[in-house]
């Protein structure tokens, strides 16, 4: 069965292909598919509701399933920011140096048992027919002081699970235990029983 994916981000496109290809799924991007794809404003206050408006927009342009993701930071000590905002939280979309630098500077004063954080990925499919579902993945994690090393993206230097931050971990680690991973591997368990009905 195929799937339109509502974005332009190949790593993302790559990672949902790998995961979903034993369950005979078929991942295309707006422009595999030949569909002229709006960019849909995220102006939901959740992260499910945002991953919702992207698929629902997908799927009734595409005239196809469509599967899309919305995922961000959220940190205790400010009452759940950036949250749905953490690709903007400075301003700047998708600037990741700013954004570190405004965490870090709005918990200057908090203590270390204080920086508590999870990072929170949803994924939406939404089929043809009106049917819709959604799967949440978390992964909890403490803001750290400084950043520290090299890969991922986004918070990943701030973001520590156990002694390490996530851009210290391999892609592999990180796969094993992220929000990323987690969602993706609630869709593995619940799309089965999507695609054996009403397609
Ligand atoms: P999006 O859902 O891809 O738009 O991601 C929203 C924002 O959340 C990104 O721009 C990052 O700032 C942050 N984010 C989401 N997932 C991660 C992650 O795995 N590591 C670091 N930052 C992330």
């Amino acid at each position: 069965m195929d799937f339109l994916i509502a974005t332009h981000n190949m790593k993302k496109r790559d990672e949902l292909q790998r995961i979903l290809s034993p369950l005979g799924v078929h991942v295309l991007t707006a422009d595999e598919a030949g569909v002229d794809l709006t960019d849909v404003e995220e102006t939901g206050t959740t992260f499910e509701e945002n991953a919702l408006l992207k698929a629902r927009s997908g799927c009734k342009e595409g005239k196809m399933s469509c599967i899309a993701d919305d995922s961000g930071l959220c940190v205790d000590a400010l009452d759940g920011a950036p949250g749905v905002y953490s690709a903007r939280f400075a301003g700047e979309h998708g600037n990741d140096d700013k954004n570190n630098e405004k965490l870090l500077s709005l918990l200057s004063d908090v203590p270390p048992e204080k920086r508590t954080a999870r990072f929170v990925s949803t994924v939406a499919c939404v089929f043809p027919d009106g049917r819709e579902l959604v799967v949440r993945g978390e992964c909890e994690g403490k803001i750290g002081y400084e950043k520290r090393g090299e890969n991922g993206f986004g918070y990943d230097p701030l973001f520590y699970v156990g002694e390490r931050t996530f851009a210290e971990f391999t892609p592999e680690e990180k796969d094993a235990v992220s929000h990323r991973g987690n969602a993706l591997r609630a869709l593995t368990e619940a799309l089965p029983a999507y695609l054996n009905k009403g397609e």
